[in-house]
């Protein structure tokens, strides 16, 4: 270790523990138990003064050993962070500095192991919330895909992934790549539309039977003009909870609407309006 830059230190060094620099951690060199950094020792060591001995009284070098007492002389000078250049104000026990700069100092480095990159510990979680190469769930997780993605890839994979869902999952269970939704959405959705078209009007002709039945025996109930449609006759006007949408049929009414003028040319095709006949109605339904 070369020792710590002698202006780190707010307090005074010891001028015994003064080598180039401040002699922290305070290495003895003799018997006589001169100090200096490990980075001085050692230079002396390898260079041609080694013969000369100890740097102060030139008495032969001994084998190398840091003085506890000494260090615990400087581990409680104040001392200021080793990143206090990059702008962190901490200045504490110099003892406890290591801990500080190593643990929780907000201006240490961090390298973020899916970039490589290097960011400052206060800028590292924004920096991880925007990291290209950090691993991110799929948006399909919850349907199933346990793909993990870099944050960069993550629409390129979205557009293969097996797990997205058609928009209409609650009704045909299907998921599958965007491509292929593109095709199965439009020929899922007119067979919903067809289905429910045809369930409405099922519904709607029985509708109209029961109040073609309580007419006849209650004419204070309004009957009056309806409109003619490719169904056929169907009511305008139908009141009662348990013929309204309800909170399970609005996906499907939403997606009745949507659809309606194709299914509904698709529908008379199929079943040429048997109802017509009973077209001139207006129904109202009561809750009974
Ligand atoms: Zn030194
Ligand atoms: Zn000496
Ligand atoms: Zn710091
Ligand atoms: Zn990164
Ligand atoms: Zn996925
Ligand atoms: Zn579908």
């Amino acid at each position: 270790m070369p020792g710590a830059p002698l202006e780190s230190f707010l307090d005074a060094v010891p001028e015994p523990l003064i080598c180039a620099e401040a002699a922290y951690p305070p290495v003895i060199a003799c018997d006589a138990e001169h100090v200096f950094c490990d980075g001085c020792l050692k230079q002396v060591r390898d260079g041609e003064g080694a013969a000369q001995g100890c740097p102060t009284c030139r008495q032969p070098l001994q084998e190398q050993r840091v003085s506890m007492v000494l260090k615990r002389v400087l581990d409680g000078l104040k001392f200021k962070c080793r990143y206090g250049g990059s702008g962190c104000e901490w200045a504490a026990a110099a003892g406890e500095e290591e801990a500080h700069a190593k643990g929780d100092c907000d201006f240490r480095l961090i390298r973020c192991e899916h970039c490589n990159g290097d960011r400052l510990a206060k800028d590292f979680p924004r920096h991880a919330h925007m990291c290209a190469e950090w691993p991110v769930d799929c948006s399909n997780k919850a349907n199933g895909c346990v793909t993990s993605i870099k944050r960069g890839q993550v629409d390129a994979h979205t557009s293969v992934c097996p797990y997205n869902k058609c928009i209409n999952y609650d009704q045909c269970n299907t998921s599958t790549t965007k491509e292929l939704l593109l095709v199965h959405e439009a020929a899922c959705t007119r067979l919903l539309t067809r289905l429910r078209e045809a369930e409405t009007a099922r519904r709607n002709d029985s509708i109209t039977r029961y109040r073609s039945s309580i007419s006849s025996k209650a004419p204070e109930v309004a009957v009056g003009g309806g409109r003619e449609g490719p169904l056929g006759c169907y009511p305008r006007r139908i009141t009662g909870g348990s013929h309204s949408p309800t909170r399970d049929d609005s996906n499907l009414w939403g997606t009745l609407q949507l659809g309606m003028a194709g299914a509904k040319r698709g529908l008379a095709e199929d079943s040429p309006s048997p109802q017509k006949k009973r077209c001139k109605e207006e129904v109202v339904f009561l809750d009974d």
